[in-house]
């Protein structure tokens, strides 16, 4: 099932999950088995093969090999929490064992060992963490089961030197365990330094959203102690749900663009504090102020998104600090896609050993200007009056909380009806086909990227299309570009025609040629699409919709390919945008949605309106939740797959197998000054290659690729190459030859190699 080459980088095996398809469909996400029991064969032994799903459930293979292989462990199990796996490595102590933790770090074990554990006459000692002399002298040889390290730890950030750690607990007969929460795999990789077991909270940074709580434990050794340990989740029944598993999976895919933003975040974020004149010392790894600094260098792959800072005064000075950022949220936890600040001394509890003037931060995924900027004003300081950067919005979905808990992600809400007040009878909310909470949101974060006055979601791109057409009367014309998603030509070829509405087809991006299709007073819509699919031809979108105007048309503008982070039509004149959301904008390869967003919302805006509720095309709930969190890195992942398509392309021209390039970002390109003008951040993930040697050579070249899949669709996290004239049909326009690439956000060393190989002798 495993389908990329053995030595594939980590950003690689991220994105693609080590490339599993899912065996009955060759899905390229894992479906989620719900089944509690399943069918028995009569002939295997009691505990053989797949039976129930509190021992074993389908869902956690592809998380468990993927983080194995990021740990460089071998095995890897995933928990119903991060306590959870904590516990599983107590419970399978005995009564008499000893177990040695540090004084400082996570509360939750420090609980774990008093109120739980100790009952089993399991005897915890702490240390001062980091202090290897200390460990040294009270470990008891043959008696110390377990030697505990939480590194970095909680909050100081100190970073154990596990080679040195793991030497003083095998010496003396016992298992070194490593709780790294603070800094995933790839990043840090105990198991590689000596460490017996990892185990993370994978609440945190794995997930990486705020909406799964979970926990992984890994091994380095699968021997009789692990399997003891492994029984535990079947037994004492902590195991993680298929749906969170599946959930946790997908935050993984973006592990790597996640940490390189947050990462680069909390440096600028520690410099700004280090130099606040309230900041009394700034406590972060990648400083060289840091006590760890030398050894995290050494140790780890970067220095985490944590920082721990103490205030200038006392407990009520920092409760003070705490209590005034606005963009920064006063809440416990870490590693999501939103920063977060606490005050541990006071949420630990009145005996907690934290300095009482220290606050933690957990640096996400906004622009760190943005962060500097509210912890200056909450420390008294001016502040900027700059707006807030996309980057800013789209991590924390313009911050917005549940009511009334105030949750960080807001709740997917089921209901298909809403009990209402006769007095105000369906007001907000009435019935599901219309109004769901939980579209509002991606629908807001739309709206804001696009420049909009309002944003619709549909069913699917193509839902959102055959609005704008149903808008239509019969009698009514509609100018049409000729080269454009081939489900839209297909749908314009079809449905409108049935409903007495004529298409007037021009070539794409000539605007005389469009001036010539529209016929005034019976044109009603121009439809646009650049870069176009599949040949990439660019159209000169504030002109066109200029043309449009003057002819009193509405102009529509499929932004599926740009996304609003490169254009954004609506500025350049477009009445309308639409968007299949299937692709960029969520980006994991995982729902099928549209969205429709207009400038204002007059009558052909409150029309399309009417017949979403009338045809009812809606996006599901569960699917809107999806698409919000997928919206959150966006940016992360627009901005990746831009850079690797221009080196891609940088690195084909001129390539022996390929005849032609299609691709905005280069000059050659006929369309690229245009682009240079209305792209703005980068020319898209999305280019086509045109294969020298005809159809064959380019089924053939299509056969080998290993890493980019061999599947439909575009703009999810993985990359994909299609032969789009396949797909089309005889009719299509599309040139045999083509080979169309949506990349993704792997490596890109590897996608490279993939394209080399697969043109190999074409
Ligand atoms: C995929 C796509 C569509 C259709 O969207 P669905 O979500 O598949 O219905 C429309 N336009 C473009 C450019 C597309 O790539």
């Amino acid at each position: 099932m495993a389908d990329l080459p053995d030595n594939a980088h980590t950003d690689t095996l991220l994105a693609q999950a080590l490339g599993w398809l899912e065996p009955m469909s060759g899905g390229v996400v894992p479906a989620i088995e719900m089944a509690t029991t399943y069918k028995r064969n009569s002939a295997f032994a009691r505990d053989e093969g797949i039976w129930y799903s509190r021992p074993e459930n389908p869902t956690y293979w592809q998380v468990e090999a993927l983080l194995a292989r990021l740990e460089g462990a071998e095995a890897a199990l995933v928990t119903g929490s991060g306590t959870a796996s904590t516990a599983m490595v107590v419970e399978a102590l005995k009564t008499g064992d000893y177990v040695l933790l540090p004084q400082v770090g996570y509360g939750g074990l420090h609980f774990m060992a008093t109120d739980m554990a100790n009952h089993w006459g399991i005897v915890f000692e702490s240390y001062p963490a980091g202090d290897l002399d200390a460990m040294r002298a009270m470990i008891r040889p043959g008696q110390t089961k377990i030697l505990w390290v939480e590194a970095p730890s909680n909050p100081e950030l100190i970073v154990p030197d596990i080679a040195a750690c793991a030497g003083i607990a095998h010496e003396a007969g016992a298992r070194l365990v490593v709780d790294a929460t603070f800094m995933p795999p790839p990043l840090f990789q105990p198991l590689k330094l000596g460490a017996d077991i990892v185990l993370h909270s994978a609440t945190k940074y794995l997930n990486g959203h705020s909406d799964v709580v979970a926990g992984t434990i890994a091994t380095a050794r699968a021997d009789d102690w692990w399997r003891h340990v492994e029984h535990m989740r079947f037994r004492s029944g902590a195991v993680l749900g298929p749906f969170e598993t599946w959930l946790l999976l997908r935050g993984m895919r973006t592990l790597h663009l996640r940490m390189e933003r947050a990462q680069a975040s909390a440096m600028a974020v520690a410099r700004f504090l280090e130099g606040h004149g309230r900041v009394r010392r700034v406590l972060y790894p990648g400083l060289e102020s840091h006590p760890s600094h030398a050894l995290a260098r050494r140790q780890m792959d970067g220095f985490g998104a944590m920082i721990a800072f103490e205030i200038d005064g006392g407990v009520e000075d920092a409760a003070a600090v705490w209590g005034a950022t606005k963009l920064i949220k006063n809440a416990t936890s870490l590693g999501g896609p939103e920063t977060l600040i606490e005050h541990r001394h006071v949420s630990d509890g009145y005996d907690s050993p934290v300095p009482p003037a220290m606050l933690r931060l957990s640096i996400g995924l906004e622009d760190a200007a943005d962060l500097c900027d509210d912890l200056d004003r909450a420390m008294g300081g001016p502040g900027s009056n700059r707006g807030r950067g996309i980057g800013t919005k789209l991590a924390q979905g313009l911050g917005w909380e549940s009511r009334p808990h105030a949750g960080v992600v807001l709740p997917l809400h089921m209901a298909s009806t809403y009990a209402t007040d006769p007095a105000a009878y369906g007001k907000p909310y009435a019935y599901g086909r219309d109004q769901n909470p939980t579209g509002e949101q991606p629908e807001a974060v739309i709206a804001e990227l696009e420049g909009a006055a309002e944003a619709k979601l549909f069913g699917s791109g193509m839902a959102a299309a055959a609005a704008v057409f149903q808008a239509l009367a019969s009698g009514d014309r509609v100018a049409i570009q000729d080269s454009l998603y081939w489900g839209v030509r297909g749908m314009v070829k079809t449905l409108p025609a049935a409903w007495g509405i004529a298409a007037d087809w021009f070539p794409t991006g000539d605007l005389d040629a469009l001036r010539a299709a529209i016929r005034p007073g019976e044109t009603k819509v121009v439809w646009l699409e650049s870069p176009a699919n599949p040949g990439m031809a660019i159209t000169d979108l504030a002109a066109a919709c200029a043309v449009a105007r003057e002819a009193g048309a509405v102009s529509v503008v499929d932004n599926t390919f740009a996304t609003p982070l490169l254009t954004r039509p609506l500025d350049l004149g477009a009445d309308f945008v639409m968007h299949s959301a299937t692709k960029y904008l969520n980006g994991h390869s995982d729902i099928i949605a549209g969205v429709l967003a207009c400038r204002e919302a007059g009558p052909f805006w409150q029309r399309m309106a009417a017949i979403r509720h009338q045809a009812g095309a809606i996006l599901g709930p569960l699917e809107a939740w999806l698409l919000m969190r997928g919206l959150r890195t966006l940016d992360l992942r627009v901005a990746r797959a831009c850079r690797s398509a221009i080196a891609i392309a940088r690195h084909l021209e001129g390539h022996a197998g390929v005849a032609a390039l299609l691709y905005p970002g280069l000059e050659s390109f006929p369309g690229h000054a245009v682009a240079a003008r209305q792209m703005t951040g980068g020319f898209g993930g999305m280019l086509s290659i045109r294969v020298k040697g005809g159809e064959a050579a380019a089924m053939r070249v299509w056969s080998r690729f290993r890493v980019f899949k061999i599947a439909t669709s575009l703009g999810g996290v993985e990359s994909l190459v299609e032969h789009r004239a396949t797909v089309e049909g005889p009719d299509s326009p599309v040139p045999v030859d083509l080979l169309r690439l949506s990349v993704g956000i792997e490596h890109i060393g590897d996608l490279i190699a993939d394209l080399e190989q697969a043109l190999v002798g074409a």
